[in-house]
């Protein structure tokens, strides 16, 4: 099974995603944390895109579908895949097509995830992760179970993104709609799209995604 999870920055795509990782073996493949891995070792692709993510802008589509593809080869055809943070514009829908064409994959869901926008800043300011496993947490909604201590690993180190700041956030929501909100009824003419109050509790906003993807 291959999924597109779908939201504005904050709505909750990475926090679904670890879930369906840990409760169905999928893989999560998120673009931003692939391009965060290359800005921290410093490859040519981290090198352009550092600038454009600080400001909160979309990295080339030629990049990220590179990086996509790359991804997809050192995982067996069987295993499923949720694209988070990807596609996040119409060309990027396109080359989605391909590059799962190429590897005799099929898109079987694109879960939107409906959120207020006023909330999203509140969200993006007040995430946080484990520096060891990458676990996500916020300040407010999903604290860990001992404070200081990550409940997946026992970590007790954490980081916040430089890109999560109000003034970064703007620009980040601004993308969204202008680029990639158009995306969906590409797929609500393909009859893939499903849309999910990401304003709900994540146990929640989980169980609807559970629900729509069905019986594992
Ligand atoms: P995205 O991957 O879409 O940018 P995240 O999954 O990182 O968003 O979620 C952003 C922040 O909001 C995180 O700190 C996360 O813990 C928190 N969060 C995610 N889903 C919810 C929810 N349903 N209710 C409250 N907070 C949430
Ligand atoms: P995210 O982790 O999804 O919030 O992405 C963080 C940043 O990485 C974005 O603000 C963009 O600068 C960049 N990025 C991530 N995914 C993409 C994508 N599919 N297309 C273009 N830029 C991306």
């Amino acid at each position: 099974m291959n999924i597109i999870l779908l939201g504005p920055p904050g709505a909750g795509k990475g926090t679904q995603a670890s879930r369906l990782v840990s409760e169905r073996g999928m893989v999560q493949l998120s673009t931003g944390d692939m391009l965060r891995a290359a800005v921290k070792a410093g490859t040519p692709v981290g090198l352009k895109a550092k600038a454009v993510m600080d400001a909160g802008e979309l990295v080339s589509d030629e990049i990220v579908s590179a990086l996509i593809g790359e991804a997809l080869d050192k995982l067996p055809p069987e295993t499923g895949v949720i694209f988070d943070g990807y596609p996040r514009t119409a060309a990027q829908a396109e080359s989605l097509d391909a590059i799962l064409a190429e590897r005799n994959r099929t898109l079987d869901h694109v879960i939107e995830l409906e959120v207020n926008e006023d909330a999203l800043v509140e969200r993006i300011t007040g995430r946080f992760t484990c520096a060891n496993c990458g676990e996500g947490y916020h300040d407010s909604f999903k604290q860990p179970k001992v404070e200081g201590t990550c409940d997946v690993c026992g970590g007790t180190e954490f980081k916040r993104r430089p890109d999560d700041n109000a003034e970064t956030v703007r620009t980040r929501m601004a993308e969204y709609r202008a680029k990639t909100a158009p995306i969906l009824p590409i797929y609500e003419a393909r009859s893939l799209v499903s849309r999910v109050d990401g304003m709900a509790d994540i146990a929640d906003v989980n169980a609807a995604i559970e629900g729509i993807l069905g019986a594992r």
